[in-house]
């Protein structure tokens, strides 16, 4: 066998394993390639990864009716494979997040992960009901929908594919990713650690399934096709409007701007070290975390200062300013040619020194910050936009009224997530109700609404737009009901 024939051979297998000859040319030559794809991990096929979204629709459905074959107690088993494995693997897939999309914190993702195995709900979420009466009984059950649509952020990528097969698993669904091509390859690794652990667990090979490639087209397919009976849409406000508009039941998880009071009851020390804490929590990148403040004048000094000592480095209104032109860029839309102003993908998520640095005023910040604050009017685009980055806008009040005014203004009715630090148990209810968010957090960094350090499930899909909140097991099923009439009863 002459050498042109082993490279040949080479080349096959590598396509069989999903790598491209480019890729791994690079790889022996530098070494610059990652080692991994959309379809594959450290040379190790991803399972349930598919090239068209009609093969991938049709492995799911055989998922689907693995599932329903199965009794409760083997789904359960399954679920427990798969948060063992996502413990097991928390750090993998967290710094593979961060090295694809340049976005948040390992260690702030393995925790996010180690919540997902800990705190989403299983099949104990799914209830019965019974109704009995002089005309019988009646039961109501939770039944899957069948195969699920699912579109998830490049934010919190894993976080959601994982969180979402475990609930919509447990409810006895299968499950198709159209994941963002962004975080495809994080998202696809989260779908093949949950086919792994089902597998390993007695269930079939393939239980959720994903693309390689997701684009705009083959989500339009999952929309359209009949096989699908629920989408789950967790992104932005462009996706989760064309998922809501699809003529198919839909959830929607869409975007947020979090705003936070502190009123001058609070405890003020405390209230700046859970501001920053939450806020910097991945680089601000989950939709709950603290996008901008709302402080009482006669405290205001005294917040800042905590925030100071916790990590946050003030900015001087010049800085800030500035700052906003780097983070808030104008561009063309593709569909209507004319300018928009929309956040600078390449500042989300990133730390604060390296935002900071795009200031390239030769300033070095302490080597400890971790967010930049900085005081603006209420008008100030790090108020208005959804930032996701740690940036943290700060607007004096001079009282309640104001504080729940402006705050409900900048919340921008997505109805969202509120925080509130205060010990004054009228303004918490005043701006509680006022606010009409799906999570409201008192005097706590905003991860406490999510289940971390606070009480309650955790969920990476709130689903405030379609009314099911936080959702879990329950949130994917359907209501069907069976009637006995004149019997069944025991009194
Ligand atoms: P994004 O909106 O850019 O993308 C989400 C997904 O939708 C991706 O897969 C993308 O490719 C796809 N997409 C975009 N437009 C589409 C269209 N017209 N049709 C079909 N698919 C389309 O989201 P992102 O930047 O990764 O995530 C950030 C946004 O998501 C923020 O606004 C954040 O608040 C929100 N979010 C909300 C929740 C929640 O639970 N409510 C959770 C995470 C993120």
């Amino acid at each position: 066998m002459n050498q042109t024939q082993i490279d040949a051979i080479v080349q096959q297998v590598l396509a069989n394993l999903g790598v491209s000859a480019s890729q791994s040319a690079a790889r022996e030559e530098n070494n610059t390639m990652p080692p991994y794809s959309s379809t594959e991990y450290n040379g190790r096929k991803l399972i349930g990864i598919y090239s068209d979204m009609n093969d991938a629709i049709a492995a799911a459905q055989e998922g689907y009716k693995a599932v329903r074959a199965m009794s409760v107690e083997k789904r359960e088993k399954i679920i427990t494979a798969i948060r063992e494995l996502t413990r097991a693997e928390a750090a993998i897939v967290a710094e593979l997040g961060v090295k694809e999309t340049g976005m948040g914190k390992i260690e702030h993702k393995r925790l996010k992960h180690i919540l997902v195995a800990d705190k989403t709900p299983g099949t104990e979420d799914i209830v019965s009901e019974a109704k009995t009466g002089d005309s019988g009984l009646t039961l109501v059950e939770m039944a899957p929908f069948g195969v699920v649509g699912a579109i998830t952020p490049s934010t919190n990528p894993s976080e959601t594919v994982i969180c979402n097969s475990i609930g919509m698993i447990a409810a006895g669904n299968g499950v198709v990713f159209n994941p963002h091509p962004g975080a495809i390859c994080t998202s696809n690794y989260a779908v093949d650690l949950v086919n792994r652990a089902c597998y390993s667990a007695g269930g079939p090979k393939v239980l959720v399934a994903s693309m390689d490639k997701p684009t705009l087209e083959s989500a339009q397919i999952m929309y359209q096709h009949p096989a699908i009976r629920l989408l789950v849409c967790t992104g932005g406000p462009g996706v989760v409007k064309s998922v809501l508009s699809s003529g198919k039941k839909a959830i929607g998880a869409g975007a947020g701007n979090p705003p936070v009071i502190v009123d001058d009851t609070a405890d003020v020390e405390k209230a700046g070290k859970d501001i920053i804490d939450g806020c910097t929590f991945d680089n601000n990148l989950p939709c709950i975390a603290e996008k901008e403040v709302f402080a009482f004048r006669n405290i205001k000094d005294h917040l800042i200062f905590s925030m100071m000592r916790n990590g946050a480095y003030m900015l001087t209104r010049e800085e800030a300013d500035a700052l906003a032109k780097i983070v808030i860029v104008e561009v063309t839309d593709k569909k209507t040619g004319k300018i928009k102003k929309q956040v600078n993908r390449k500042c989300v998520g990133r730390d604060a020194q390296v935002i900071y640095a795009m200031l390239n005023n030769g300033k070095k910040l302490p080597p400890d910050t971790r967010c930049l604050i900085c005081e603006t009017d209420f008008d100030h685009p790090f108020v208005q936009t959804e930032l996701m980055m740690p940036i943290l806008p700060i607007v004096t009040v001079d009282n309640i009224d104001q504080a729940i005014d402006l705050a409900v203004k900048a919340e921008h009715g997505n109805r969202h997530t509120a925080h509130m630090h205060s010990k004054n148990i009228d303004n918490l209810t005043k701006f509680a109700s006022a606010v009409e968010t799906t999570i409201f957090v008192k005097n706590a960094p905003s991860y406490a609404g999510i289940g971390f350090g606070g009480e309650g499930h955790t969920t990476f899909t709130i689903a405030g737009p379609t009314g099911e909140g936080l959702t879990s097991a329950r949130s994917f099923t359907r209501k069907r009901r069976c009637v006995m009439v004149d019997n069944f009863r025991i009194i």
